[in-house]
């Protein structure tokens, strides 16, 4: 591979070009990395990493609440946000700060810049070219706004993070997983929240009942979620921005908050001129190996428009350094990819919705469900419902699904996902022994069967 400059040069400093960089190197490949923007990408500086900091920041709000009934006099509270705001920035630049050096601590030569594929070998940053075996594309995405008149009067995640001021009323548009924490967030931080989303139920691809119950939490708790609801075009008057909504009719308030989706940032680096299939809406096709049409070229994370999660970046990431440099071709097993939705209350997910279950199974399906208030709401007065469930294949009895709106659904999905992973039966949740007082001992004490396909069929 000596004829080469490189044997890897990764575009992107996100997780999985940062996973796929070090390990690779680790391999005893000789790699470069560049990035233009942020290292740790998406996930660490506009994502998960301060979405999860904000997210914790908006819950003591509930929980000063809640500590009344167990006898606390907390008395008056109030937030500072720019307390919050650049305690969360240093953090995250600690974290960059971790990210460049474990890159050349694992030997990586590391470019601060933009990248462009010139051809199938090379790559060109800031004037420079350089050859390398396999170039791995891992520039992730970028939120999408629509067109409209007034688009740039909004703002989305990525201001979100660094707004100068909190807002004392916001409208979030969107329904997906970025729309439904931002309204529980900003609706924490003391916000007046208005969320608007253009179908008839949010969260599309969720279970029906999760997306139903979350959305009557949220209206408990003062959101205002409003279906059916779209803007055509956004007014500045002084300090206040109006939407005016679709259909006719406006709606006010200090900011609106655009989460409308992501697009992959694939445009203009060179990869229609080195000859690589992408799809229409951007995202790049690629086999089993993450290998693009040009062999050469491989592509990993958002930019699939597979499933958008660092952790399946990271697993990619991973693949493509076996692959490549660990004599040991690898792929990604996506089946029962867990995942959590850190909305007021939280989502937890892992496996088939009740719908999906349906396409796939039809009638050869059970389920359970369970919809309590958790123990901590006896004392505090908090209305907050918890909702658990699970779809079951009928013959096998394997579990498929399991759903959960609720206090701490991400962290039990996780041991959750192993059980699906590994095959469990509701015959092997029931035998599981509970943990007492906790709601998630309610996933192994569903006796009763809530729906059950198979039986109606039978009748
Ligand atoms: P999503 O794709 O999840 O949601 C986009 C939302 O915007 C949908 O409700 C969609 O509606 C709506 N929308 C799209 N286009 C328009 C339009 N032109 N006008 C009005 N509404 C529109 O995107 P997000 O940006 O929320 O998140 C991106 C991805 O990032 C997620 O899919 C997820 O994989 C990942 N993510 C994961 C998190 C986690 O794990 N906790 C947190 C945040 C993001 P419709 O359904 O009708 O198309």
């Amino acid at each position: 591979m000596a004829e080469y400059d490189f044997d890897l040069f990764v575009i992107g400093g996100g997780s999985g070009g940062v996973r796929a960089a070090r390990f690779s190197a680790g391999m005893g490949a000789r790699v470069a990395i560049a990035e233009e923007r942020f290292w740790g990408g998406t996930c660490v500086n506009v994502g998960c990493v301060p979405k999860k900091l904000f997210s914790y920041a908006s819950h003591f709000a509930e929980e000063f609440r809640d500590s009344a009934g167990f006898g606390w006099n907390v008395g008056a509270t109030t937030l500072d946000w720019p307390t919050l705001r650049d305690n969360k920035t240093r953090e995250i630049e600690r974290l960059n700060g971790i990210y460049d050096k474990m890159l050349r601590g694992a030997g990586c030569e590391v470019l601060w810049g933009t990248a462009k594929v010139v051809d199938p070998h090379t790559v060109e940053l800031d004037g420079k070219t350089f050859t390398a075996a396999n170039i791995l594309v891992a520039v992730g995405g970028w939120p999408f706004v629509p067109d409209m008149p007034g688009k740039e009067h909004v703002i989305t995640s990525n201001e979100a993070f660094y707004l100068d001021k909190l807002p004392r009323e916001i409208v979030i548009v969107g329904g997906g997983y970025i729309a439904v924490e931002f309204a529980g967030i900003f609706h924490g931080l003391g916000v007046e929240v208005t969320q608007i989303y253009r179908g008839s139920m949010f969260l599309r691809g969720f279970d029906n009942d999760v997306r139903e119950h979350l959305a009557q939490e949220m209206g408990k708790k003062g959101i205002d979620v409003r279906f059916d609801t779209d803007i055509e075009k956004v007014e500045k008057k002084g300090e206040r921005l109006i939407g005016h909504l679709k259909g006719g009719g406006i709606i006010e308030a200090d900011a609106i908050m655009y989460a409308t989706g992501r697009r992959p940032s694939t445009g203009g680096i060179g990869l229609e001129d080195a000859g690589v299939a992408m799809n229409d809406n951007g995202t790049i096709l690629v086999d089993e190996h993450f290998r693009t049409n040009v062999p050469s070229i491989l592509a990993l994370g958002d930019i699939l428009g597979r499933i958008e999660l660092t952790p399946v970046a990271l697993a990619e990431g991973g693949a493509v350094a076996r692959t490549l440099f660990g004599n040991n071709p690898s792929t990604v097993d996506y089946a029962y990819v867990p995942s959590a939705v850190f909305s007021h209350p939280p989502i937890g997910s892992v496996g088939l919705t009740e719908e999906q279950a349906r396409e796939a199974l039809g009638d050869d399906l059970d389920i359970y469900l369970t919809d309590f208030k958790p123990l901590k709401n006896t004392l505090s007065g908090n209305e907050e419902r918890t909702l658990m469930k699970l779809v079951v294949q009928h013959s096998s009895d394997r579990v498929v699904g399991v759903h959960m709106v609720g206090p701490e659904a991400g962290e039990m999905m996780q041991g959750i996902a192993i059980a699906l992973k590994a095959g469990a039966t509701k015959a092997v949740f029931d035998a599981t022994i509970g943990i007492h007082p906790t709601s998630a001992e309610e996933f192994v004490t569903m006796r009763e069967v809530k729906r059950s396909y198979a039986r109606e069929a039978a009748e």
